[in-house]
């Protein structure tokens, strides 16, 4: 019998900023197979969580997928739904809500500043770096920061199986982006919550803290976003320039009640400069980075496949992105 560690992991009620809480539970057994159907329940106090009242405090975490730990000896997280004691969903839990659509795939480019003092790792002690333009994609001491850390991230979660599929330095210095893509709706968001837990915890070993933050340097900088890349059967089978402009037309309708659910302070970020649509405008076009929704190039050859959402920030709630997505979709005759 091994002592297998679960470290349990759930979204607290803070607002409008929420943040992980995990704790780990061992278990004896000969070994764990990823059968979540044998892990407990297990109480915690929601009252330091800002998820209940001190007299009534006691809620639920409820295990819905599990993951290996690369980053702990016999351990694997456990993504957690949070009930209350009466057994409906706390008002904190969106992945509740989020209907798990199989044929929808996506793929978030979520996009993070490595801060270390206050700022982004790279900048000086005083003032600022040289002006953004070397630093996307770039490689050589001054021109990115943070690569140690991002590498080991990238590797911690090709371990746990998340589907990586890239990674980048981005346009502000110590600023980093991958991306993650899976088949199903609810599977993608759940991978990637487990992606932003580890750039967390990754960070405890290095000193630094993960900012999240939509427009996380005032002034000339670019923000960070989450750009949604999105597709389901008959996007990618059928298609049609058609039914890509019908998409986008119900996608322009829809426009308002997605902006509420793309996260906190994003109208920071969507100001119509730094490769941005304005926050109270909706538009979409082939290839176009400064708009609402892109069409990407390889989409248009065939007008089959992916449309790209470049509306969502990067601490967008994401099972709250594929609800409005889904809704969206839903509008359209395929
Ligand atoms: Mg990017």
């Amino acid at each position: 019998m091994a002592k297998i560690k679960f470290e349990y992991i759930w979204i607290d009620g803070y607002k409008p900023k929420a943040n992980f809480r995990s704790k780990t539970k061992i278990i004896e057994m000969d070994s764990f197979d990823g059968d979540i159907s044998i892990l407990p329940e297990w109480a915690f106090d929601g009252s330091s969580t800002k998820q209940a009242e001190g007299n009534f405090s006691d809620l639920l975490l409820t295990p819905v997928r599990s993951y290996p730990d690369p980053g702990r000896r016999d351990a694997f997280f456990v993504l957690c739904e949070v009930f209350n004691p009466d057994g409906t969903p706390h008002e904190s839990n969106t992945r509740h809500g989020l209907k798990d659509v199989p044929d929808i795939w996506v793929g978030f480019e979520q996009e993070y500043v490595i801060s270390l003092g206050g700022k982004p790792l790279g900048f000086p002690k005083d003032g600022f770096p040289a002006p953004q333009g070397p630093y996307y994609c770039a490689v050589g001491t001054g021109n990115v920061a943070g690569r140690d850390f991002v590498e080991a991230h990238l590797d911690e979660c090709i371990d746990a199986g998340l589907g990586m599929s890239g990674i980048n330095a981005e346009v502000l210095l110590g600023q980093w982006e991958y991306q993650v893509f899976a088949k199903g709706s609810l599977k993608a968001c759940d991978d990637l919550m487990i992606s932003r837990y580890m750039l967390h915890r990754m960070g405890e070993y290095y000193g630094y803290k993960i900012d999240l933050h939509p427009k996380p340097v005032k002034g000339d900088w670019n923000g960070s976003g989450m750009h949604t890349n999105f597709s389901n059967e008959p996007m990618r089978t059928k298609g049609g320039k058609k039914m890509m402009n019908d998409i986008c037309e119900a996608f322009a309708k829809t426009h308002k009640e997605h902006m509420e659910a793309y996260g906190p302070d994003n109208d920071q970020r969507l100001t119509g400069l730094h490769e941005t649509q304005s926050i109270d405008k909706f538009s979409y076009g082939v290839s176009d980075r400064g708009a609402s929704m892109r069409i990407p190039a390889s989409t248009a050859k065939t007008w089959k496949g992916h449309l790209e959402d470049r509306r969502p920030a990067s601490n967008a709630d994401p099972y709250l992105i594929l609800q409005k997505i889904q809704k969206s979709l839903e509008k359209v005759k395929f």
